[in-house]
Order: C-alpha cells, then structure tokens, then sequence
C-alpha cells in the first residue's frame, strides 16, 4: 500500500490537476466504498446519498494529506478522503489526456470507465474514476474538519510535524512493550510508515525490528527519530517507491526504491557490512534486517 511519501507524491500530482474544477455529477456503483472504513463493509445506502448530495456542485479547493490519506478539500469546507489501500487508483481524464495516481491497473488505459471503476466524478472540465481492483480502499465525505478530526482519533503524530521531537518519541515509546516496528506500522505514536519506511528506518537506526520499544536507549531513540526526519523527505523528494503499487499523477514511477536497503532484500548481501540479510515475519509482514548492523 502507498506509505506516505507516495501519497504525499499523489497529493503533489493531483492538487494543481484538480483545484478550481466543478463537481457536475457523481456515481457511486459500489455503496461499500463510500460506507465506512472498516474491513468488514456493509453498504450503506445513506451514506451513498449523504457522499453523493455532499459533493455534487462543489469546488475543489485543495489536495491535502493526513497519514496515508488523500483529503480532499472543497470550496464550502465540506471534505471527500481517499485511502487507495493496495489495490486503489484515482484517473483524471480531460479530453485525449489521462492522468493516473496509486495502483496500477492495466484495463484503465485503454478503457474508461471500466469494471474496476466505482465511483465516477463528472468535472466542469474532465472526469474524475476512482477505481479499484480488489476493492479495499474507501472515499468518506465529512460535513467539516471537525467530523474529519474524530475519524483520525487515535492516529498519532505526522513525522514531518513540529510536535514529532525526540522527547514525544522517547516518552511514547519507554511506555511500551511492543517490538519497534509492530509500534510503527500501528500508526499510533506516528503516522505514515508502513512496511517499506519501517523496515529502513530500524535497518538505518541500527535497531532490531522486533526490540522491545522499552529497551531502546536513549541514544538509539535520537537516532531513530533522525532517520525518520532523514528518510521520509528524501523518499517525498523521489516520488516514493513504486513497488508493484503506485505510479505517480504523471503516469511515471517514483524511484526512491533505488536507495532501499533491506526492504524486499532479504537473502542478499547488506550494503554496509557484507552479512545476508535475514528475513522473518512482524505484524504478519515481511521483516528484512542485518544481523549484524541491527541490534
Ligand atoms: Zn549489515
């Protein structure tokens, strides 16, 4: 699924493509995905009215992001999110042009719409197809940030934000027993790391994945929180990794994958010390570390 330096990527990609368009007309094909964002989905036709009602006749204003959301703003204050999930797309087609953000779906370019096509926003200029193979994304609507604000309750701290200091980092994580990376692929003390992100910043920090989070010295802490503040805007300035996922607005691929160390490298050589990389299981994910470089 997009970490958030691809989303952050897409953001970028669609904002100046959409700011100022119209809403003329919305579809919605599968109820599920406007109906909530829990895994076990049971369609909601009020939703369905509510998101529809919600978003005909607006403006987009602003692209934003909050952790591996898309969020999009409209003139009135009113807000469409997007989580494309693993298999999610948005295409924005005006006239011969397409422009596509997140999973890569081949039926999309030479048909449109298609039967991975959900939901279909009809612009002043062009329209908007948020499709989906395997249908795990959502798009809610909230009436204003402050409904926005009580669906991203419990969600920890954005990495990139003032409040993210090594003393938040420390005073959350001395407080908890989980190993390291299961911390941060719960998003709950930081958001937006998810297995790629996760598995370079233990590699980078010298950490083992599965520490206990109460052992980290202090020390390792700062180094942890550097490599956040050091990888995430470095991977944003790449585009992200496309991995299989994700390609950005523009239809090209991010390429921060070229200065991943360990993620899908398990059983090659680490780059810093020679020792093959060890590959195990965190949180049901594919976990790569150096044995020798992480403790
Ligand atoms: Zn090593």
């Amino acid at each position: 699924m997009p970490e958030l330096p691809e989303v952050e990527a897409l953001r970028r990609g669609l904002e100046p493509l959409l700011k100022g368009r119209r809403v003329i007309d919305v579809q919605v094909f599968k109820p599920k995905l406007v109906s909530s964002k829990s895994n076990k989905r049971v369609e909601d036709l009020s939703k369905v009215e509510e998101f529809i009602n919600g978003i005909t006749g607006e403006t987009f204003m602003a692209v934003k992001r909050r952790a591996k959301n898309l969020v999009f703003y409209f003139e009135s204050g009113r807000i469409m999110l997007v989580h494309l999930k693993m298999t999610g797309q948005m295409v924005y087609k005006f006239g011969d042009s397409q422009v596509w953000a997140g999973h890569p779906i081949e039926l999309s370019h030479s048909q449109l719409p298609n039967k991975h096509s959900h939901i279909i926003f009809t612009l002043d200029q062009g329209v908007l197809y948020y499709n989906d193979t395997r249908m795990f994304g959502y798009c809610l609507f909230f009436e204003d940030d402050t409904v926005l604000d009580e669906h991203f309750q419990g969600l920890g701290l954005e990495p990139l934000s003032n409040d993210f200091t090594v003393d938040y980092l420390a005073n959350c994580l001395t407080k908890c027993k989980k190993g390291i990376k299961s911390i941060l692929l719960e998003q709950k003390v930081v958001v937006g790391l998810g297995n790629i992100y996760a598995d370079e910043a233990c590699f980078a920090a010298g950490i083992l994945p599965i520490r206990s989070a109460n052992t980290l010295t202090k020390t390792e802490i700062v180094k942890l929180h550097a490599v956040i503040m050091d990888i995430i805007p470095k991977a944003i300035s790449a585009g992200g990794s496309s991995v299989a996922n994700y390609l950005l607005a523009d239809g090209t691929s991010g390429n921060y994958a070229h200065y991943h160390k360990v993620y899908l490298k398990g059983g090659t050589k680490c780059q810093n010390c020679g020792n093959i990389l060890s590959k195990g299981k965190v949180a049901q994910r594919t976990t790569v570390y150096c044995l020798k470089c992480q403790k």
